[in-house]
C-alpha cells in the first residue's frame, strides 16, 4: 500500500492573526478550551442524532452517542472524542479554516489590547472556539470520519502556526477525535480531577454521556423538563452559561410549560449584554427547538420574531414530529401556537419586571430597546404589547429617569387629548425648544425623544390607549388669553401692520406669519404642519436628496416678548428701514438656524456683522 498523500494548506490570514491573538495575549482563563471542544462534540452528536431520526442511512448506526475524554501521560496527549457527525475532507478545510463572522478579528484585536481581560470570556460568542486549544497544545490532530455512508477518514494536523496538513487515515467509527499534544507547562490537564473540575456545573447539561478515562460523569434529565419547584435560580444560571458557552449570567429568565393547545416546555433567557451594540454583526436567533429532547433546529427562526433574536433558550415539544423539515416548521400551526403563547408570556414577564424591578428592566432597555422598537415597526400584531415596554425621558421626569406610556396617560389632565413629544439631540437642547413653553405653562407632559428612531416608532404605533401622538411643533395648543385693555388694542393694530410688513418681507419663505397663542418667553417660533413629514424626516430626505426643499413653516411671533414689542414700535414710528429689515430677517433666520435647516450661512454672517456695527455705534 502506498503511503497516503499528505496535502499542505496555509491558514487564511485572518486565522493566523486569530491564532496569534489567542496564543499570545488573549485568554486569561485557559480552561475554556475544554468547554469549547466538548461543546463542538455536543453539536456534532446533536446533528447525527437528528440525521438518524430522520431515517437517513448513516455510518455505524448502532454506535453509542457519547463523548470520551482520555489522556496519555507518556505522550503528553489529551484526547476528546465523539461519535457525532464527523467531517468530510471538504468540511475539514471549510470548517476549521474560516472564521464565521467578519469583524471578529477587529474586535479581538481591540480586546487583546485592553488591560482588563475579563471580557475575553466572550470569545465563545465569536465562533473561534476550536482554536482556543492552541493555548495549551503545541500540536493538534483531528481525526474525523463523516456520518455519510462509506465516507473516508481524514487526519488534520497543525502546530497552530501558519499551516495545516490533511491526509487520508483509518478510523473505525464515525465521528471526530481531537488529540492535543500539550505544551510542557500545560501538563496539569492530564488529570482526571482537573478535567472533572473544569466540566463541573457544565457537564450536567450535556445531553449525551461523557466518559473520562472510561468513567461516566453524572448527567441529569433535560433541565427544561423538570418541574420548576425542583430547580433553583442557580440551576438556570448554569444552564444559560452552558447554552451560551460564556461565563456571563443572564439578566432574567422564564420557565414555561403548557399541555394545551400544544404540549411544550421552554426556558428563555434575556442576556445581560448585546453583541449587536458593538456594531460588528447581527445576533443569530438564539432559541433552539427540540422534540422529545432531540435537537431538531438550532437557533430557530420560527419560534420568536426576528427582533427578539437576542433571547436565548430552548423549546421542546412532543407535538412536533422529529423528522419535520425546515419548511414544515415554518408553516406548522403548532409552532404558530407555541410562538403566540411564548410571546404573550415573554411580554408579560418583561412588563412585570418593568413594574417591579425597574433597575433590571432598565438594563434590558439599555441593551435591547432597539429590538423592541424594531418590533413595533415590523410586528403589527404585537405592537400594542411592545408599546408597554417603551421607556421615554420626559418633562415630568428628572434627567436620567424614565417614564412609560401608561404613566404618561395616567398623568394627563382631562382636557389634554393627545400625547405630546419633541425630538432633539439631547435633553439640554430639547429643553430650550420654544415650542415647549406653552406645555410648561399648562403643566402638560412632553416626551423627550433623543433617539431619531423614536419618531418612526410612534408613527408606526399611531396611538396609545386611543390617544394619538403629536409633535409639539405641530400641536395646536393655546394658552389662555389675558383680557385686553385699551392700550392693548392700539398695540394690536400696530402689531397687525407689522405682521403685514413681515409677510411682504419674507415672501414665500414662510407659509404664514401669525400671532402665537402658545409662546411665553421666546420672541418667535417656527410651527410645522401636522400633515407633512416631520422636520426630522425632512432632514433625512434632504440628506439623501440635496435638491429637496423644506416644506414652508409658519412663523409665530410672541407679542409679549420685549424684542417683538420693540420691533412693532420701531415699525410704527419709522415705517420700513434698512435696520428694521435686517432685524426682521434675522428674527426668521435665528429660528431656521436653531432648527438646523439653514442652507446659506453666508446670507447671515454679513447681516449680523452689520447689526453689530449699528449696536456698537450706540455704545
Ligand atoms: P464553532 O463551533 O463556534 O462553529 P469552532 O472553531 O469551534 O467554531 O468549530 C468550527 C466548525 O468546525 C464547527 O462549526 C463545526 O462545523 C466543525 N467542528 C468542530 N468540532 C467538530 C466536531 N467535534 N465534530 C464535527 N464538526 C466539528
Amino acid at each position: 500500500m502506498n503511503k497516503p498523500q499528505t496535502e499542505k494548506f496555509e491558514f487564511q490570514s485572518e486565522i493566523k492573526q486569530l491564532l496569534n491573538i489567542i496564543i499570545f495575549s488573549l485568554y486569561k482563563n485557559k480552561d475554556v478550551f475544554l468547554r469549547e471542544l466538548v461543546s463542538n462534540a455536543v453539536d456534532a452528536l446533536n446533528k447525527v442524532q437528528f440525521e438518524m431520526l430522520t431515517q437517513k442511512d448513516v455510518e455505524n448506526p448502532d454506535a453509542d452517542l457519547r463523548i470520551d475524554i482520555s489522556f496519555s501521560k507518556t505522550q503528553n496527549k489529551l484526547t476528546v472524542e465523539d461519535t457525532g457527525i464527523g467531517m468530510t475532507r471538504e468540511e475539514l478545510i471549510e470548517n476549521i479554516g474560516t472564521i464565521a463572522h467578519s469583524g471578529t478579528i477587529d474586535f479581538l484585536q481591540k480586546l487583546s489590547q485592553e488591560k482588563d481581560k475579563d471580557q475575553v470570556d466572550l470569545i465563545g460568542k465569536f465562533g473561534v472556539g476550536f482554536y482556543a486549544s492552541f493555548m495549551v497544545a503545541k500540536e493538534i490532530n483531528i481525526i474525523t470520519k463523516s456520518f455519510q455512508k462509506g465516507a473516508k477518514a481524514f487526519l488534520w494536523k497543525s502546530s497552530g502556526q501558519s499551516d495545516f496538513t490533511i491526509e487520508e487515515t483509518v478510523k473505525k467509527i464515525r465521528g471526530t477525535r481531537i488529540e492535543l499534544f500539550l505544551k510542557n507547562d500545560e501538563k496539569e490537564f492530564l488529570d482526571k480531577y482537573r478535567i472533572q473540575n473544569i466540566l463541573s456545573h457544565y457537564s450536567r447539561f450535556i445531553p449525551f454521556p461523557v466518559y473520562i478515562e472510561g468513567e461516566k460523569l453524572e448527567v441529569a434529565e433535560a433541565i427544561w423538563s423538570q418541574p420548576k419547584s425542583s430547580l433553583k435560580k442557580n440551576d438556570y444560571k448554569e444552564f444559560y452559561k452552558f447554552l451560551d458557552n460564556i461565563q456571563e449570567e443572564p439578566e432574567t429568565y422564564l420557565h414555561l410549560a403548557s399541555d394545551a393547545p400544544v404540549q411544550f416546555q421552554a426556558i428563555l433567557f434575556v442576556p445581560k449584554t448585546s453583541v449587536e451594540q458593538w456594531g460588528l454583526f447581527r445576533t443569530e436567533p438564539g432559541v433552539d427547538l427540540y422534540s422529545k429532547k432531540v435537537l431538531i433546529q438550532k437557533g430557530s427562526k420560527d419560534i420568536l420574531p426576528e427582533y427578539l433574536r437576542f433571547v436565548k433558550g430552548v423549546v421542546d415539544s412532543e407535538d412536533i414530529p422529529l423528522n419535520i423539515s425546515r419548511e414544515t416548521i415554518q408553516n406548522s400551526v403548532k409552532i404558530q401556537k407555541i410562538r403566540t403563547y411564548i410571546l404573550t408570556k415573554l411580554f408579560n414577564h418583561l412588563k412585570n419586571i418593568k413594574n417591579k424591578e425597574f433597575e433590571t428592566y432598565k438594563n434590558i432597555w439599555d441593551h435591547f430597546s432597539r429590538n423592541f422598537k424594531e418590533g413595533i415597526v415590523s410586528d403589527m400584531e404585537n405592537k400594542e404589547k411592545l408599546a408597554d415596554l417603551l421607556l421615554f425621558s420626559s418633562s415630568k421626569e428628572e434627567k436620567d429617569k424614565y417614564t412609560d406610556l401608561k404613566k404618561y396617560v395616567e398623568r394627563m389632565p382631562k382636557e389634554q387629548k393627545e400625547i405630546y413629544h419633541v425630538l432633539g439631540m439631547d435633553r439640554d437642547s430639547i429643553e430650550k425648544n420654544p415650542a415647549l413653553e406653552a406645555f410648561k405653562k399648562k403643566e402638560w407632559e412632553v416626551l423627550f425623544l433623543t433617539d431619531p428612531l423614536d419618531e418612526v416608532v410612534l408613527d408606526a404605533l399611531g396611538a396609545y390607549q386611543e390617544k394619538s401622538f403629536k409633535a409639539v411643533e405641530s400641536a395646536e395648543i393655546e394658552l389662555e388669553k389675558k383680557p385686553e385693555s385699551e392700550e392693548d388694542s392700539s398695540f394690536r393694530d400696530n402689531l397687525e401692520k407689522f405682521i403685514g410688513y413681515l409677510k411682504g418681507l419674507y415672501g414665500d419663505r414662510v407659509a404664514d406669519v401669525r400671532v402665537s397663542k402658545r409662546l411665553v418667553d421666546s420672541p418667535a417660533l417656527l410651527a410645522h404642519s401636522s400633515e407633512g413629514p416631520s422636520l426630522h424626516m425632512e432632514k433625512i430626505i434632504k440628506m439623501m436628496n440635496k435638491e429637496y426643499t423644506y416644506t414652508k413653516k409658519i412663523l409665530e411671533i410672541n407679542p409679549e416678548n420685549p424684542l417683538i414689542k420693540e420691533l412693532v414700535k420701531a415699525h410704527q414710528k419709522k415705517g420700513t428701514s434698512k435696520q428694521l429689515e435686517a432685524l426682521s430677517l434675522q428674527l426668521l433666520d435665528n429660528l431656521v438656524l436653531r432648527e438646523g435647516i439653514l442652507d446659506d450661512i453666508d446670507r447671515i454672517v454679513p447681516r449680523i456683522q452689520d447689526i453689530m456695527l449699528q449696536a456698537a455705534k450706540k455704545i
